[in-house]
């Protein structure tokens, strides 16, 4: 059933560093770098990374800051603390083996039902379905299924796997080479807004082309889902430099860009009233519509980001009865030292900081 399409996926991708030179730890390192980033960003990345720690073991022996520092880049923070826990666990309880079932790799911290399920698929070459957000949409529109898109068809979808209803997928072709073609057609012709049916090595047996049906309504996605809210915000950001150092803090967990260090941020005004994420400062539009600013968008939010000097005393003046000024401490400004968020780096730039 996947001739023509596992050709085209080797003859297209088969050169990815992660495909040509196999290991677990390989697998590992590309998939959680693969999730919420394109193939040609990892591609920016993925040697140089190895480059630095080649193996479980030196990843395991890393400090969360030399691991973030290595992930600059890739965004999502989160994933890089989460792949050094993993490698730590693997290596202090599992002797730095990859256990054997999709439920023993679950139980190690930092990897999910995804990562599981692709380190047997992938790695191990295995019969196993990863599916993300890919698989889930290629998989709905060639055998027309139609259900909600999210948690509810990812169960669906495993249940038909467990059930061998996928069966057809996997009759001469390898576990693998399945997973990754069919990553490879969800990013390349079969896109969430845009399938490319014509184009689609699998269109011969995609029961949604067959059917002219509408790819697009496959799977389903709720009327919610389709129209996100946006919102307008307007954050002040204070830079205060001491020699070769800047003042910022550390993005909690909870928060977005998690770990990454931002500059001390304040919310000016924001048509979203349960915005959690920073102070409010009070200052007139006046004021700070005079001031250096640049546009970011992050999520739902169009943010408009006003830049302001300040010395220490300034900004203790500025901060007090708001928050404690001794939260925020100076870091050195050096990208390869600390992990820098983008929008910090967008500010500073925009100081004349050589970034
Ligand atoms: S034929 Fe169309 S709907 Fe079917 S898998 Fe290919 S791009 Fe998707």
């Amino acid at each position: 059933m996947l001739d023509s399409l596992i050709k085209w996926s080797h003859r297209e991708y088969g050169d990815l560093p992660w495909r040509k030179r196999r290991s677990l730890y390989g697998t590992l390192v590309s998939e959680i770098m693969l999730q919420q980033t394109t193939v040609s960003t990892v591609l920016k990345h993925f040697d140089r990374f190895l480059g630095v720690f080649p193996d479980l073991e030196s990843l395991a022996k890393s400090t969360e800051e030399e691991v973030c520092a290595q992930w600059q880049g890739l965004g999502y923070y989160r994933r890089a603390r989460n792949l050094r826990k993993a490698a730590v666990t693997l290596v202090e309880n599992h002797g730095g083996e990859f256990p054997q079932t999709i439920d023993e790799l679950k139980s190690i911290p930092g990897i999910g039902d995804y990562t599981a399920s692709a380190l047997v698929a992938i790695g191990r070459n295995e019969p196993a379905l990863a599916i993300d957000a890919n698989l889930e949409r290629v998989l709905s529109r060639l055998f027309m299924i139609k259900e909600e898109k999210g948690p509810k068809l990812q169960k669906l979808l495993y249940k038909k796997f467990n059930n061998n209803e996928f069966k057809i997928l996997f009759k001469s072709a390898k576990p693998r080479d399945v997973n990754e073609a069919l990553m490879d057609i969800g990013r390349v012709y079969c896109q969430a807004r845009k399938a490319d049916c014509h184009l689609c090595p699998l269109k011969k047996d995609c029961l949604v082309f067959q059917k002219k049906k509408k790819p697009l309504d496959f799977p389903v996605v709720k009327e919610s889902k389709k129209k996100k809210e946006s919102h307008e915000l307007r954050l002040l950001r204070v830079v205060v430099k001491s020699s070769d150092k800047i003042l910022g803090y550390e993005k909690e967990d909870q928060h977005w860009l998690s770990g990454q260090i931002e500059i001390p941020t304040f919310i000016l005004e924001s048509t979203d009233r349960t915005l959690k994420q920073y102070p409010l400062l009070k200052m007139t539009k006046s004021r700070y519509s005079k001031l250096p600013m640049v546009k970011t968008a992050i999520t739902k939010y169009k943010i408009e980001n006003y830049i302001l000097e300040l010395k220490k005393t300034e900004f203790q003046e500025l901060v007090k009865g708001i928050e404690k000024a001794s939260r925020y401490k100076y870091f050195k400004f050096d990208v390869q030292e600390h992990h820098f968020s983008t929008t910090t780096l967008k500010v500073l730039k925009k100081l004349g900081f050589e970034v």
